[in-house]
């Protein structure tokens, strides 16, 4: 077995794969395996509201917010979060720490004014502004609250002066527990903390809705899939389910709270050692790094390719940076164990020995 250090899709715990693995033979041993059963079936209805009254229950949400499950992974929401609450003739606000808020940015402006209150582009977008001022005519604030590539993640809500809070919660969501009734909407691909790829969990605020002019195609309109709960149409059944069951294994760890202590111990190991390297640089200021995904470098490229060669010799995948920034990266997210972290940082070490 390798060491999974991918961004996402990411490693998921073992004993989720497990789990995954039989119910392709037999789901619950009704004799059937979860890629045969109709997504209407009463075996499969129970699963998905499992799994959605879940979500709610790891947040700490009431009534007022809906669970729902989408398909199109984060890109789609960058689309459908203004089709669903930006007017032509209003503007929302927007920060821009990075390439999936940029994405997120130039999809709005299919359907409305972007002004975006917040840009870090000017270092790179290594660290995050905390203060700077939202219209409060805005319908909305979009963020990302963890900048998967630049590896920079927020640590409390930004200031959004009343306006509605949207974040892009893709690779930090259940890593630890937040004020989630301060956001109206939160929504994330699965595959970094809560499953596999195909499935989007989409968290709102009812009231943030049906508030604007234009008229929304059923499949793209939230309040449609409210309305069949999650079930407008065939679902991705599977990827459903393996977000069912690494849901149950963060409540069965301890939840929210242990993910953290988790998050912690192993942020604080990696960045402390690169610290005090001579040899690998850290990218993003103390303050704001990532606690799911650590963005570094060395200086020198030719040693920097041989180090991702000295890695793949070792079975340890993922920790190429992003193909857009370069670089170094790697990712520990909720599944990542401590002694996979120890192993590459020792191969760290060992490298730094010999050739820093
Ligand atoms: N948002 C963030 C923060 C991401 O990290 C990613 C992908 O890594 C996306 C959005 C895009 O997600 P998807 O590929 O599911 O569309």
């Amino acid at each position: 077995k390798k060491y999974n250090f991918n961004s996402g899709p990411s490693i998921l715990p073992q004993e989720v794969l497990d789990q995954a693995a039989a119910a392709v033979h037999d789901f619950n041993g009704i004799g059937l395996s979860i890629l045969e059963i109709g997504h209407r079936t009463n075996w499969f209805v129970d699963t998905i509201n499992e799994a959605r009254s879940l979500v709610k229950e790891l947040m700490g949400l009431g009534d007022d917010y809906e669970v729902i499950y989408l398909q199109g992974g984060g890109t789609t929401q960058f689309m459908q979060v203004p089709m669903n609450l930006l007017d032509n003739d209003a503007t929302a606000a927007y920060i821009n720490n990075g390439i999936w808020g940029r994405k997120a940015i130039q999809e709005a402006k299919y359907f409305g004014n972007v002004n975006v209150v917040s840009n870090t582009e000017d270092k790179n977008n290594s660290y995050i502004q905390k203060d700077f001022t939202v219209p409060a005519d805005a319908p909305y604030l979009h963020f990302t609250g963890n900048n998967t590539v630049e590896g920079t993640e927020w640590f409390t809500e930004p200031i959004s002066n009343g306006v509605p809070l949207i974040a892009d919660m893709s690779s930090n969501i259940f890593s630890r527990p937040m004020n989630f009734d301060k956001y109206d909407m939160i929504y994330a691909g699965a595959q970094k903390n809560i499953g596999s790829a195909g499935v989007t969990i989409v968290v709102v605020k009812k009231e943030l809705l049906g508030k604007i002019k234009r008229p929304i195609p059923p499949i793209m309109d939230y309040r449609e899939h409210i309305k069949a709960e999650s079930l407008l149409n065939t679902p991705p059944v599977f990827s459903i389910l393996v977000s069912l069951l690494t849901l149950k294994w963060i409540k069965k760890e301890g939840g929210l709270e242990e993910m953290e202590k988790r998050a912690v111990a192993r942020s604080t190991k990696f960045y402390n050692y690169l610290d005090e390297s001579n040899l690998f640089r850290p990218l993003v200021v103390k303050e704001d790094r990532s606690r799911m995904n650590a963005t570094f470098t060395i200086d020198d490229k030719t040693l920097e390719n041989a180090f991702l060669d000295e890695c793949k010799a070792n079975g340890m995948v993922g920790v190429k940076g992003h193909r857009s920034v370069g670089g170094l990266r790697v990712s520990m997210y909720n599944a990542l164990p401590m002694e996979d972290l120890e192993a590459l940082i020792s191969l760290m070490k060992n490298f730094e020995a010999q050739k820093g």
